[in-house]
């Protein structure tokens, strides 16, 4: 478990140093922003909605290491992604966060596991989430329709 627990802060660490798809999006067509006001993440997202495909998505600003890297891990998971596929996602994630999740294992999960300790801080769960809940955001204001949560 350690083993494990030294990975997820690698991948955490090596996302914050080196964030993908840092920068502004040209030809975005979804653009807002995300704030956190109790620990001062504030990221602009940048989402190029085609259709029903996600085909380019980029962030911008600034955070702790957790947001900045949640925000890095998302945008390589939801680019090429399906509207849909994209919602399924960030309800895995929030469960994950959350700690409601069964399966978090690395399998299963991929990078997003390293996110699975988040969830005995809740002050970092919204620091996780914060990117997250800005893309479905993004989402729902292109489609016109309310969100059920
Ligand atoms: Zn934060």
């Amino acid at each position: 478990m350690s083993d494990l627990r030294s990975l997820y802060q690698e991948i955490i660490l090596e996302h914050n140093k080196s964030p993908r798809n840092f920068k502004k999006l040209d030809g975005a067509n979804r653009i807002l922003e995300g704030f956190n006001p109790l620990c001062g993440d504030h990221y602009t997202l940048y989402v190029k909605l085609e259709g029903d495909t996600i085909v380019d998505l980029a962030f911008q600003g600034a955070g702790c290491a957790i947001s900045k890297a949640s925000a890095s891990v998302m945008t390589t998971l939801i680019k090429g992604k399906s509207v849909e596929e994209a919602r399924a996602m960030f309800a895995m994630f929030h469960e994950l966060v959350m700690g409601t999740l069964k399966d978090v294992s690395f399998d299963h999960l991929g990078k997003l596991a390293a996110f699975a300790g988040v969830s005995e801080f809740p002050a970092r769960v919204k620091c996780a989430s914060l990117a997250w809940h800005t893309m479905r955001n993004a989402l729902d204001a292109g489609t016109g329709t309310v969100s059920t949560e």
